[in-house]
């Protein structure tokens, strides 16, 4: 059994840490939403009121937290795991956060006697539920082989992708090919209907052929093609937009402090960025769909 302190309870925190508390771990959980919390001792974590209070005697420290600024305020902020957690502790980042708070959270952590892994997820909130989660670790190889003992009840494949960063890294690039698979998927898909093609007959071909992708086998944007696809539930989301422009976001940032150019990734930002705009953020990712309409409507979408 270990002793560890969870931060960030929301949908993803929420479901990761139960399976920590199925696998025998005593689990200390906190997020500043008090609801949270309590839903959160409903699954056996035993909620406190402070990162302090979490982090006091733990041997780990699990982050599950929106943005890179929350990361540094949970770590360095007055009250924070820095302040109140034991040197060596195992301090693990499962949220998705910019390159630079991931290699400042590795540099900080060091600097101060704690080992720091970065440990982003991939398959969503469903993944996080069934414990079938994909982790990329990126740390010292002793500190990655660590983590991968305490991260195993929540996954299904738990991949040391690499040094410091590599894991965050490899989930922004993930995240970015995503998005740029969505373009091509929704371009394609509307093409394919303007030139009098059934949507069915044309994804039967591409499911076989050099156009498919994740995407397409997952998500055609279609109603009526794909189980599962929030085409067939009013774009309602599966991936919102605001989520997946978050990701590719980042990836374009970093391609840009890289000097790589990502012209196909700034394009489904930009239309990620106008669905946010329009109020669209919390609709499905493949929402972008209506970018490629030539009069604004999309098959399956009420518009609202
Ligand atoms: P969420 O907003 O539901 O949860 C984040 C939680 O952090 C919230 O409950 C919030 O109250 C809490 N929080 C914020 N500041 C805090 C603080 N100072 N102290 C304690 N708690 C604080 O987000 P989520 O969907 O659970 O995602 C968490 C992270 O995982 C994000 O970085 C996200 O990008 C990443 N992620 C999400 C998904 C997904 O499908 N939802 C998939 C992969 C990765």
């Amino acid at each position: 059994m270990t002793s560890i302190a969870w931060i960030g309870l929301g949908n993803m925190g929420s479901r990761m840490s139960a399976h920590l508390v199925d696998a025998g771990h005593e689990v200390r959980g906190f997020d500043v939403v008090d609801a949270f919390r309590e839903a959160a001792g409903a699954r056996g974590i035993v909620p406190v009121g402070s990162v302090g209070e979490a982090v006091d005697g733990a041997e780990v420290v699990i982050l599950s937290l929106p943005k890179g600024e929350h990361v540094r305020a949970v770590l360095a902020g007055d009250g924070g795991v820095f302040a109140h957690a034991a040197p060596g502790t195992l301090i693990l980042d499962t949220s998705t956060v910019d390159l630079e708070t991931s290699a400042w959270s590795h540099s900080e952590s060091r600097s101060r006697g704690f080992r720091f892994v970065d440990s982003p997820v991939s398959g969503g909130i469903q993944g996080a539920e069934a414990a079938t989660l994909a982790f990329m670790l990126g740390g010292e190889s002793a500190d990655v082989e660590a983590a991968t003992a305490i991260v195993t009840p929540m996954a299904g494949n738990v991949l040391a992708v690499g040094e410091a960063t590599h894991g965050i890294a490899a989930k922004l690039v993930n995240n970015m090919m995503l998005g740029v698979s969505i373009l091509a998927m929704s371009e394609g898909a509307t093409l394919a209907k303007h030139l009098g093609l059934d949507a069915q007959s044309f994804f039967d071909v591409a499911r076989v052929s050099s156009g498919d992708s994740w995407a397409v086998r997952t998500w055609y944007p279609v109603p009526g093609v794909v189980p599962g696809a929030a085409a067939n539930a009013n774009f309602d989301a599966s991936f919102s937009a605001m989520l997946c422009h978050k990701d590719v976001e980042l990836a374009v940032a970093g391609a840009a402090a890289a000097g790589v150019e990502v012209p196909a990734a700034t394009l489904i930002r930009d239309q990620l960025q106008r669905l946010l705009d329009d109020g669209f953020g919390g609709k499905d990712c493949t929402l972008v769909i209506r970018e490629a309409s030539p009069d604004g409507t999309v098959d399956g979408w009420d518009g609202r």
